[in-house]
């Protein structure tokens, strides 16, 4: 069922007696060149996080083979098994998006079909679900995103650009995000108070750079712990157990200015310094 204008999503919410929950950052999308849009990246198999009460579900099940949603709100349970009652290629799963075995869910539902993630993402858990997405050992194709303009940036961003931070570094080390769209808030039913974009991360097959991703985040969270601080002096604060010394020899091992900002440093160059910390 389309559920492309605001009267017609608050009519079936009302009918329904349900109401649109903050706590679970409920704003559905009703712009029908939005939806169509995100839509567009639906692999053969797509996982959608937060289905709300069906508006981008329903496009997805028009270009995938198979669509899995993962709703966590069980009054909206009832009213999707009838929003999408005419689309066999929909299963719906109710549970926590931040809680679920992605894994076993993945490879139960989808045998032998590539998969992409498409989701309007509840703003409360933007970070936390990507994280989970990126780094599941899911081998997803894409993750199409929809989330604050600002995070959409930030997930972006090259090094030395103000928007550049930890979450920047992690999202490039899984994959190759860029933005597809800028999504004003008077898209959503309730508007939200800030603008949104959506954000499409292809992932890589293979990690660009060598070595434990959990070394490297650990260097990459401590030189963003304190980023007013030095490089140098973020980190000698951020690694418990590493010395002054230990730290100027590495950097200078790896060419980096002990004085630079860790903001201005490439995901190669994290990997480095993590990788000569290791010893
Ligand atoms: N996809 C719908 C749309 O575009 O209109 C709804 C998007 S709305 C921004 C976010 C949805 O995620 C809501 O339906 C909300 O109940 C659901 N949600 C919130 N937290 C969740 C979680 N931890 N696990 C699964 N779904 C969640």
């Amino acid at each position: 069922m389309r559920l492309t204008d605001a009267g017609t999503v608050k009519r079936i919410m009302e009918e329904n007696g349900a109401v649109f929950k903050k706590k679970f950052g409920q704003n559905f999308l009703t712009s029908e060149n939005v939806l169509a849009r995100i839509a567009e990246n639906a692999d053969e198999g797509v996982l959608e996080i937060g289905p709300g009460i069906g508006s981008l579900t329903d496009f997805l099940c028009e270009k995938a083979k198979k669509v899995v949603s993962v709703e966590i709100d069980s009054s909206l349970i009832p009213i999707l098994e009838k929003t999408m009652a005419d689309r066999d290629n929909f299963r719906l799963v109710e549970g926590d998006a931040l809680k679920i075995d992605l894994e076993k869910l993945v490879a139960d539902e989808f045998p032998g079909m590539s998969v992409s993630v498409c989701a309007n993402l509840p703003y409360y858990i933007t970070t936390p679900v990507l994280t989970r997405l990126l780094s599941c050992g899911v081998p997803f194709t894409n993750l199409t995103v929809m989330v604050q303009k600002e995070v959409a940036s930030r997930l972006c961003a090259a090094p030395g650009s103000p928007e550049y931070g930890a979450i920047s570094v992690f999202c490039g080390y899984y994959g190759k995000a860029r933005k597809i769209l800028k999504v004003p808030a008077g898209c959503f039913v309730p508007a939200p108070k800030v603008d949104s974009a959506v954000v499409r991360i292809d992932l890589f097959r293979e990690p660009p750079v060598p070595g434990d991703p959990e070394d490297i985040f650990r260097v990459v969270r401590a030189a963003f712990g304190q980023r007013r601080k030095t490089l140098s002096n973020a980190l000698s604060s951020g690694l418990p157990g590493v010395t002054r010394q230990e730290i100027a020899d590495v950097l200078s091992a790896c060419g980096v200015d002990p004085s630079a900002r860790g903001e201005t440093l490439s995901l190669t160059q994290f990997a480095e310094i993590a990788e000569k910390l290791k010893g």
